[in-house]
């Protein structure tokens, strides 16, 4: 129905052709050429959201039961991205910023669809398909269990590789396990992530710390080749007098020990120092620990580095934000801290991150009391045993094949990039399977993706889309999600699951819509046999065509270029 009432408004934009009505030909002819979608484009690990979500809006015209297209649409997402029910919580989705259905009216709600997926994943116990069903003889050693180092041994795994985690801590997961709070990320939906990557074939050795347990001597010479997914364990201090008193914690430290069941008393004053993801996830962790927080920054909102989403839930849950505030001292008393000293700041110039630098304001300093402080600035890698893999800056440097200085020794994830998202890691990581595999088949490296991106002002028929409202995720009562740490967004229905997918474009690809063969009027679209691949279901009549672009015009996903 819906798809008839777009091309009823094609109608009535006029039946005349480019050429003026006259029927002359004007030599254009249409190519059906697939693009990539902007989502795609912006996804750090390149995933084929048009794909899954598609594949789930078009079940029923091509009679699918719902239940098949979603098993389908979780293989689609998981070819790239072996944690979609991980990242449809917590990726700050890029995604959707880019989304071209957000200059009809909102962008698809991308990152609650691939959790639906993800989830859907889960509950029906889906495992990856394997890429080559060959046994390979090359050995590789991942060093980090976190989502760069699962997402290289993911996608080696599938490639017919025997792959070794090694990973320190007690289990899997990196700062999505020890980072991440479990009200944002329970354990149960990364374990089950985690063990369908462990199902492939995939050896996790826990509690295993290269460089302390193990070095990279041995493993270089036991494995063919080593990836280094180390990240970044370590908080980064504030540097200022007073901060080594007990009751100051490093972001990290602090939610780690929470995260594994620790009982810290933070007492019920809390201050948290930055404007990160780590900070806002100790500020709404402190409050869950019945503290009042005080988050200071010293920038304003708009300049904030942690997802929006999660800045604006901070404070439905009572965060109290002192913006343009920067901390000068911890001032201790009988051993304890007691108070912040601060000092109030004011925005200058932009600096080399494009954010205006903040500036102190003489003789504005004021004290803030606590019972505890949390710093959440910044973190930083653990070089122990594997120093020569350090650079100047303090990261690790790879050349465009993700390799080090050292042949044969892979790096990626926040250790090269200086802290990054979750989904950038596993898109290195996968990217870092790609060379690897590569090599050992004395293949170059991998051609780039010589497809064109597909902007809304290139969708000639995207004012022909019919408005739909967004399908929005909900969270339960701010008074419910204080008590403990329960998970507190919730997931769609199936049935808004269904309804959402059916607001994608399919941009840069045919939806099947059928605008370009209904509005030819010189019969020049032939509709060709719907069981062949998805974007070869027309093709042109060249002797009728005469060039006049309505099929171009009438195409409501940028498929169709006429030259
Ligand atoms: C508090 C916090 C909140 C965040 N929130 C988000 C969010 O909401 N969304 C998002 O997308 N990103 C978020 N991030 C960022 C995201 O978690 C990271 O970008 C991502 O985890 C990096 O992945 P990685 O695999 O490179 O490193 P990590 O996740 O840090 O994993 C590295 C792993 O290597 C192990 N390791 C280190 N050294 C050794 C060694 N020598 N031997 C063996 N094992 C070793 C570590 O134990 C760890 O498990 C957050 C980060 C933090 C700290």
């Amino acid at each position: 129905m819906a798809e008839m009432k777009v091309v009823k408004k094609v109608m009535k934009l006029g039946g005349r052709g480019a050429a003026g009505g006259k029927n002359e030909d004007t030599g254009l002819r249409p190519y059906w050429v697939e693009k990539i979608p902007p989502c795609t484009f912006m996804c750090p690990s390149a995933e084929d959201i048009r794909g899954y979500i598609t594949y789930i809006a078009q079940a029923e015209k091509y009679g699918r039961s719902a239940s098949e297209s979603f098993t389908e649409g979780w293989h689609i997402i998981s070819n790239r991205n072996p944690f979609p029910a991980t990242m449809g919580r917590v990726c700050p989705h890029p995604c959707e910023g880019a989304c071209n259905r957000g200059k009809v009216d909102t962008p698809v709600a991308i990152n609650n669809m691939e959790r639906w997926v993800g989830d859907w994943g889960i509950q029906h116990k889906l495992r990856a398909r394997k890429i080559s069903d060959e046994k390979r003889p090359e050995k590789v050693a991942i060093i980090g269990g976190g989502p760069a180092g699962l997402s290289c041994a993911y996608q080696l795994a599938r490639r017919g590789y025997a792959v070794t985690v090694f990973e320190g801590s007690p289990k899997g997961g990196g700062m999505l396990r020890y980072g991440i709070p479990s009200y944002r990320l329970p354990d149960e939906v990364l374990d089950a992530e985690i063990q369908a990557i462990l199902d492939l074939g995939v050896e996790m050795r826990t509690g295993v710390q290269v460089g302390r347990d193990v070095s990279m001597e041995d493993l270089r010479r036991d494995f063919q080749a080593v990836y280094l997914a180390i990240g970044a364990q370590k908080g980064v201090n504030l540097g200022l007098k007073g901060e080594d008193a007990p009751n100051c914690f490093s972001g990290v430290d602090f939610l780690h020990r929470v995260r594994v069941g620790e009982n810290i008393d933070v007492g019920d004053k809390v201050i948290v120092i930055g404007g990160g993801n780590t900070a806002i996830d100790a500020a709404r962790t402190s409050r869950r620990l019945g503290a009042h927080v005080t988050l200071l920054y010293r920038r304003t909102r708009k300049e904030m580095p942690a997802i929006e989403h999660e800045i604006t839930e901070a404070e439905h849950e009572g965060v109290t934000y002192e913006f343009l505030s920067a901390p000068l001292e911890v001032v201790v008393k009988d051993g304890r801290a007691v108070a912040v000293k601060c000092q109030r700041m004011e925005l200058g110039e932009p600096d080399a991150s494009g954010r205006r630098r903040p500036v102190a304001v003489p003789g504005s300093d004021y004290e803030v009391p606590c019972t505890a402080v949390i710093a959440g600035i910044s973190q930083t890698p653990v070089w122990t045993g594997i120093e020569e893999f350090r650079s100047e800056k303090g990261w690790i440097d790879v050349n465009e094949v993700h390799e080090t200085s050292v042949p044969g020794v892979f790096a990626g994830g926040d250790v090269t990039v200086g802290l990054g998202i979750a989904t950038q890691a596993i898109g290195l990581g996968r990217q870092a399977a790609e060379v690897i595999d590569r090599k050992f088949r004395n293949m170059g490296a991998p051609e780039p993706d010589a497809r064109k991106i597909v902007r809304a002002d290139q969708i000639i028929g995207l004012a022909l889309n019919e408005k739909k409202p967004r399908q929005e995720r909900r969270q339960i009562p701010v008074a419910e999600r204080l008590m403990d740490f329960r998970e507190c967004d919730t997931t769609y229905e199936e049935s808004e699951a269904v309804t959402e997918s059916k607001r994608c474009l399919s941009c840069g690809l045919c939806c099947d819509c059928d605008n370009c063969f209904m509005y030819c009027q010189a019969k020049a679209v032939e509709r060709l046999d719907k069981s062949l691949p998805i974007g070869q279901h027309y093709k042109v009549i060249d002797d009728k065509c005469i060039g006049c672009k309505k099929c171009a015009e009438a195409c409501v996903c940028g498929y169709i270029d006429m030259r």
